[in-house]
């Protein structure tokens, strides 16, 4: 390990445990991919409930690998999160969503966008200017896209995420708050924030038909959030029988893989087309 002013860098230090060099490795090959073009934007529908149309794309990160094949994100975004990558990685995922939802609309299709954006991302001092801008060079009206953010970040109520949420909010972009129920949201603080829609966390809708208890809450959260005027989305719906729980309760959107897998830009053009008809 080598010391500069106090700090200490310790790359590849003899006793390093073998996760941080794996992690290390890995972001090493991410930083390529980026300019190597490795890195792709998988879409999966968010489908409305009693109509059954498509209302919005959740753009989902993918890395092509070059001998490790497909990298999932929930292996590397905490890698770029933890080593300070995620700015760039971010940046990359949202001037790709918005130059994609440019294509989708010259086609014709009406579909709002959706990206997610990490911890990091929400205490990046020149977030909402980056999200601003890919807007306008995609001449893209700020309400067609969404932002889900999830509610531990959510939680984390500092200062400098708060006002990422409310610049947010004045840009005029739509508020998700993505994977709740996990994170024990105090209900007055709910009330404050800009959003316009919660997504009801899979755990929960995995359990909806075998758990009573899952039920109860899934019930609960979506009263509550029609209380607070936001649009419920349960993600992870994978069978007609939670499919069936969750109408009945009134939710709002479905996503899981019931209606669709995440795919490519250019599948999932064709399956929305393919749907209006
Ligand atoms: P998430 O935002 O909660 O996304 C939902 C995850 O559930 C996705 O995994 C999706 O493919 C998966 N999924 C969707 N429907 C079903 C279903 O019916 N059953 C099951 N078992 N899974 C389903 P994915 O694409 O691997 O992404 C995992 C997580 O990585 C995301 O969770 C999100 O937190 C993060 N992530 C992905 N792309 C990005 C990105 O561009 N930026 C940031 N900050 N995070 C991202
Ligand atoms: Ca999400
Ligand atoms: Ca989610
Ligand atoms: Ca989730």
């Amino acid at each position: 390990a080598k010391r500069l002013g106090g700090a200490c860098y310790c790359f590849y230090a003899a006793g390093m445990d073998g996760d941080t060099r794996e992690q290390l490795d890995l972001l090493r090959d991410l930083r390529h991919a980026v300019e190597r073009n490795q890195l792709e934007l998988y879409f999966q529908p968010k489908i409305d409930a009693r109509s059954g149309e498509v209302t919005a794309a959740e753009a989902l990160l993918r890395w092509h690998h070059p001998t490790r094949g497909m990298v999932s994100p929930v292996i590397f975004i905490p890698i770029a999160e933890r080593f300070g990558f995620m700015r760039e990685l971010g940046n990359w995922v949202i001037d790709a969503a918005c130059r994609q939802a440019q294509v989708w609309r010259e086609s014709g299709l009406r579909m709002r966008v959706a990206i997610n954006l990490s911890a990091q991302q929400m205490r990046q001092a020149d977030i909402v200017d980056r999200i601003q801008k890919a807007l306008e060079a995609s001449r893209m009206h700020p309400t067609l896209l969404t932002c889900e953010i999830t509610e531990s970040v959510v939680m984390e109520n500092t200062q400098a995420i708060q006002d990422t949420f409310r610049r947010l909010g004045e840009l005029g972009v739509h508020l998700s708050i993505d994977d709740f129920g996990t994170g024990y949201s105090s209900l007055s603080y709910l009330r404050q924030l800009p959003a316009q829609e919660l997504k009801v966390d899979r755990a929960f809708v995995t359990d909806l038909v075998a758990s009573a208890d899952a039920r109860a809450v899934v019930d609960a959260v979506i009263r509550l959030a029609h209380a607070l005027g936001l649009r419920v989305v349960a993600e992870g719906v994978e069978t007609q029988g939670q499919q069936q729980v969750l109408v009945a309760m009134g939710c709002d959107e479905l996503q899981g893989y019931l209606f669709a897998r995440p795919m490519s830009a250019q599948a999932i053009l064709l399956w929305a087309m393919d749907d209006k008809n």
